[in-house]
């Protein structure tokens, strides 16, 4: 049997925080369009060959992780079909992953298409019809974040502008992109730079629209900091630097600042060496910190959140803190809180422990 052929059957119990649309993307689906419209695709052509490309073998560094996209991008771009397709077919994997709740996030200004053949609105849209249509028919909740990237801020106010529009479905911002942009050449934050980030989502918070920042992940614990005191960060995409700032990091961990944490990519984008002999997830859980584990983008990482789970298992982590990791995400997530306690009771059933979390 071909497991990636079939819905399994298997409860729904997994909370997923940290996934990118555009790097959730099948294969076979880039595949498929490039081959339509014609693109480039590595090797001979083959499937085989674009899978073998798409995929990292040994860690370097974040920009070698995200030329991967340099694959995806062009063919899911300013074609929106194809992206209400794409949105589709990631909330079908999502229930064959076990997941019950999903958060997604893609930037719209970055699948405009070449020239801006259609808007990032109609982008927003083809996604919401996507992931709508998959929630009806597989069971699995799915929300949006949008997201800035750092440096393109021309796009920052209609981002922020989108997620007020569409609240509802678009349940918060993020801001991706390399944090060394954000850094002078000491290391140090360069606030400077950052006037723009830091404007946009305090007019997020004041306008209630929830807040994760990707920061501490390559770069250091000053852009955790910077996010959660200056950007009103309720989560951190990755965080695992933060653990250079001890006085920092006990703040986290007693306000409960949640950690959207990616096992593999954390080792394929660099962001903890594979020479080092404790993950930054040992770490948090041994201190109780709110964190979870979530894949970032399947189709670099050629990974599935229960292998996820099994390196994590590998690592020593027993069923107690996986079961805590999806609660603690649940608790963090941005739905509003009515949904969240609905999640919460689903969770519970789930996992057959009524009334205790
Ligand atoms: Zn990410």
């Amino acid at each position: 049997m071909n497991v990636t052929e079939v819905i399994s059957p298997t409860v729904k119990c997994r909370v997923h925080l940290h996934v990118h649309l555009d790097g959730a993307v099948r294969p076979s689906t880039v595949w498929e369009l490039s081959r339509q419209k014609k693109l480039l695709l590595p090797g001979n052509g083959s499937l085989k060959d674009l899978e073998e490309a798409l995929q990292i073998r040994s860690p370097r560094d974040l920009a070698h992780y995200l030329q991967k996209f340099r694959w995806i991008t062009p063919a899911i771009a300013g074609d929106l079909a194809a992206i209400e397709r794409i949105a589709y077919e990631f909330v079908e994997d999502e229930a064959r992953r076990a997941v019950l709740y999903t958060e997604v996030r893609f930037s719209p200004h970055l699948l405009v298409g070449p020239g801006g053949q259609v808007t990032a609105r109609q982008v927003t849209e083809a996604v919401m019809r996507g992931m709508a249509r998959g929630e009806r028919q597989f069971g699995v909740t799915a929300r949006l974040l949008l997201c800035c990237i750092r440096g393109m801020t021309e796009n920052y106010d209609d981002t922020l502008d989108m997620c007020t529009e569409f609240r509802g479905q678009v349940v918060g911002i993020d801001i991706s992109g390399d944090e060394a942009s954000a850094l002078d050449v000491d290391g140090s934050v360069n606030a400077g730079l950052l006037r723009a980030e830091v404007r946009t989502f305090q007019e997020a918070a004041r306008r209630g629209i929830h807040r994760t920042v990707h920061s501490g992940e390559a770069g250091p614990a000053s852009m955790v900091k910077l996010a959660i005191d200056e950007m009103k960060a309720e989560r951190i995409g990755h965080g695992y630097h933060v653990l250079e700032d001890e006085e920092l990091y006990r703040r986290c961990v007693s306000t409960g600042v949640h950690f959207e944490c990616c096992p593999s990519s954390s080792f394929l984008t660099g962001a903890v060496p594979l020479t080092e002999t404790r993950h930054p997830m040992q770490r948090f859980c041994q201190d109780g910190a709110s964190f979870s584990a979530n894949v970032d983008d399947p189709a670099i990482t050629r990974t599935g959140l229960e292998d996820e789970y099994a390196l994590l298992r590998r690592m020593g982590f027993n069923e107690a803190n996986i079961a805590t990791m999806n609660f603690n995400a649940a608790k963090a997530c941005f739905l509003p809180e009515e949904e969240k306690q609905d999640l919460l009771q689903k969770l519970r059933q789930a996992y057959g422990v009524p009334g205790c979390d």
